[in-house]
């Protein structure tokens, strides 16, 4: 039976991404509509309130948003009080300049973006990226960036994956803000070895010099305010790389807006 279950969910999943990418012809949609109403995109429930691939009113109830008290550097979240510099910012001020998240990278967001990233369920990057910008509007301030940056994958990577899960959610963002997007400037030129499992100083090291500035691309970071966007920020250590990339080819200010952080 779970297996029956996994199997329409796993087609009933690719018809939507193939309904959300590709824009299919409004008769073939309403056909496949018709067959299989949108779900949502985590529990795969179909109801009448959802709109193509949206994420369910009980599965919201399970997206954690980040909201003030935090740090108004890196946007970590404290439990109580009032917003003041986070101790590892007072200890040394990260290279970019602000950095928010839509949630905590906990419960139903781990599935989240575990589905967009290793089960191909593109169509989240839209959902999530809408939903983290409804955290934007309801609880903290995103400042206007002349250009977006998606944090990029090594050509490796993104051979093995098949696609930039930064890039789809760069792409949503950058339509709703109205901010170009440019997945072109910043390069991943080494492929650095996974993160998970090193300590805050190590994946700094880990990452140090792994980002380039694609060649005579200099020009179009310089002086700009730019906005790194990646899925989930855990120590930083990446997005730090990147804005001092960044910085070093006269970038102005690099804010920093990733779907989910962790605690
Ligand atoms: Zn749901
Ligand atoms: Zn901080």
């Amino acid at each position: 039976m779970f297996y029956a279950f996994k199997i329409f969910f796993d087609f009933h999943s690719s018809i939507v991404n193939l309904k959300s990418s590709f824009g299919v012809n409004p008769f073939v949609k309403r056909f496949l509509d018709f067959f299989l109403p949108p779900a949502c995109s985590l529990c795969g429930r179909a109801g009448a309130e959802l709109v193509e691939g949206a994420i369910c009113f009980n599965c919201r109830k399970l997206l954690f948003p980040i909201h003030p008290p935090l740090c108004p550097h890196c946007g970590r979240p404290f439990a109580a009080g009032d917003s003041h510099p986070c101790s590892r910012c007072m200890e040394r001020m990260p290279n970019y300049d602000f950095a928010r998240a839509g949630g905590l990278y906990r419960n139903a967001m781990i599935t989240a973006i575990h589905s967009l990233k290793y089960r191909e369920r593109i169509h989240l990057a839209k959902d999530l990226a809408g939903w983290t910008l409804q955290q934007c509007e309801d609880y903290w301030f995103l400042p206007k960036a002349d250009m977006l940056i998606p944090v990029p994958l090594h050509p490796r990577r993104l051979k093995e994956r098949g696609f930039n899960q930064s890039l789809l959610i760069g792409r949503v963002l950058s339509e709703k803000l109205s901010i170009p997007c440019n997945p072109f400037i910043l390069i991943r030129a080494i492929d650095t070895p996974p993160q998970v499992g090193l300590s805050e100083e190590k994946r700094r090291m880990n990452v140090r010099g792994a980002f380039e500035i694609s060649r005579k691309k200099e020009s179009l970071v310089a002086g700009k305010t730019l906005l790194l966007v990646d899925d989930v920020m855990t120590t930083g250590a990446t997005v730090e790389e990147c804005a001092r990339t960044l910085k070093n080819s006269g970038a102005e200010k690099v804010y920093v807006l990733t779907i989910a952080r962790v605690e």
